[in-house]
């Protein structure tokens, strides 16, 4: 079997309306992208999972959606206004950029390492490189009218900020006792100096993040519970193959100096495997920062001690692109019908952006498009995301709802005129059962979580 090529996922994004490049009639902007008509609904398939097994599940993890931008002191007692940066070199002909840790193909922040490591090297253009230095990834502007120092703020470059300045008032109107958690789904901003590999890595991205406030005792448990659930939902919510998934631990030079543990998943992407999902344990060194530059109490009360501590974070935080891309990457399969070779994705049904598609066998027969139109607005009441398609001829249509998808297609045929019977093709093994057109919902409702 031919091994899947990004180029695969880009060109079937493209021609089937998940993944369009933003201002594409404009040339393009690197690294932002927009979903299309089935993107966006896989995307919010997913995100609905992960909201729901990560909050609405739960009885102690709250929701917030937090401002994408927020008072400037945050980003300064986060770190990131310091710190958030990359390691960068220049072609110093061209003036092209690069992340050095890329070019010298290793896992440090270090500039001292990374100049050992790049000396005499030569960019991807043949021409001379400069010493590596920091660049900092955050994307800032100006609110109001005069764009001055006092007016400048960032686009939040992850969405935990929010998270942490609302401690306080989560803990209050919800009542909330040790542990807890706070979650929030938004977009965050990066100036990344090499956006690359499709959807992977972007400047405008979409995070998932959970934060796990605890006490600093609970931190082994705490952090060993929310490590493997990102795994769980991963394989049992989302149908990902645990075979294309692996556990990368974070050596203690590529964990922030206040991480006291940091696990990612992996995942086989067509490019290599890489960071799709991050556990860390951040210890109290949020809490302890911001109530520091606030100069606000956000330490908590010991009933058992009787002692006042700041809680401990573990952080859960994955993006959702990385995790469409994921899904679309698991999903895609190469296999032969009658000889024929066909592209499905063999998405999950409760992912898959539509759940059953409805034809009439030919469509220019009003008796037949009347009784496949009737039964498609009643399965459109009971399931939502039906489609209609009389488009071509049936295997061109069956072809189209593998390559989008869809669980199930339905036929109405001349038979289905003397008997009432409809026929539901199955998308993986392509096999169709006749089923009376008054048991359509019922046969298919348990087959499509
Ligand atoms: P990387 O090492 O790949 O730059 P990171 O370690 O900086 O990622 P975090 O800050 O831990 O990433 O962000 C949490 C999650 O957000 C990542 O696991 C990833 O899924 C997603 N993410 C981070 N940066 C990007 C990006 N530029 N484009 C798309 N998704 C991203």
């Amino acid at each position: 079997m031919t091994k899947l090529q990004i180029e695969d996922i880009v060109s079937l994004s493209k021609r089937r309306g998940f993944v369009f490049q933003a201002s594409e009639i404009y040339g393009g902007l690197s690294g932002f992208y927009d979903y299309g008509p089935l993107g966006v609904e896989l995307v919010n398939n997913i995100k609905q999972l992960w909201w729901e097994h990560f909050v609405q599940r739960q009885d102690n993890v709250f929701g917030v959606d937090g401002a994408t931008i927020q008072h400037p002191e945050l980003w300064r007692a986060s770190g990131h206004l310091s710190g958030f940066s990359d390691p960068m070199v220049e072609d110093t002909l061209n003036h092209k950029r690069y992340r050095a840790d890329q070019l010298a193909g290793v896992d440090t922040t270090d500039l001292k390492e990374l100049a050992l490591l790049l000396k005499g090297k030569k960019s991807p253009d043949g021409n001379p490189l400069s010493e590596p230095r920091q660049f900092n990834l955050m994307m800032q502007t100006w609110v109001g009218s005069v764009e001055d120092e006092a007016a400048k703020v960032y686009l939040r470059p992850e969405t935990a900020g929010a998270i942490f300045t609302n401690f306080l008032n989560v803990k209050e109107t919800m009542r909330a006792k040790l542990p807890f958690g706070i979650a929030q789904i938004g977009k965050a901003f990066r100036n990344e100096i090499s956006p690359r590999d499709f959807i992977f890595r972007v400047r405008e991205l979409e995070q998932m993040e959970l934060q796990y406030f605890i006490y600093p005792d609970d931190q082994q448990e705490a952090y060993e519970q929310w490590r493997q659930f990102a795994w769980h939902f991963l394989v049992d919510i989302l149908g990902v193959n645990e075979t294309s998934l692996s556990w990368h631990k974070h050596s203690q030079k590529e964990r922030a100096h206040y991480a006291k543990a940091a696990h990612d998943i992996y995942f086989d992407f067509p490019f290599g495997a890489k960071e799709l999902w991050g556990t860390h344990n951040r210890s109290d060194f949020d809490l302890s920062s911001h109530a520091k530059f606030s100069n606000k109490d956000l330490s908590i009360l010991d009933e058992s001690s009787g002692q006042k501590t700041i809680p401990y974070v573990i952080e859960s935080s994955v993006g959702v692109g990385r995790l469409l891309l994921t899904v679309l990457s698991d999903a895609f399969s190469r296999d032969k019908v009658g000889g024929e070779e066909r592209i499905v994705l063999k998405l999950k049904p409760s992912v898959a952006p539509y759940k059953i598609a409805v034809s009439p066998l030919l469509k220019n027969k009003p008796e037949l498009v009347t009784f496949a139109r009737k039964l498609y607005e009643e399965l459109k009441q009971e399931f939502l995301m039906v489609l209609w398609d009389d488009n071509g001829n049936i295997g061109k249509r069956y072809r189209r709802q593998d390559e989008i998808g869809t669980p199930f297609c339905i036929t109405v045929d001349f038979d289905s005129l003397k008997d009432r019977s409809v026929t539901i093709r199955d998308r993986d093994t392509t096999k169709q059962i006749r089923v009376r057109a008054d048991n359509v919902a019922s046969t298919l409702k348990p087959r499509l979580h």
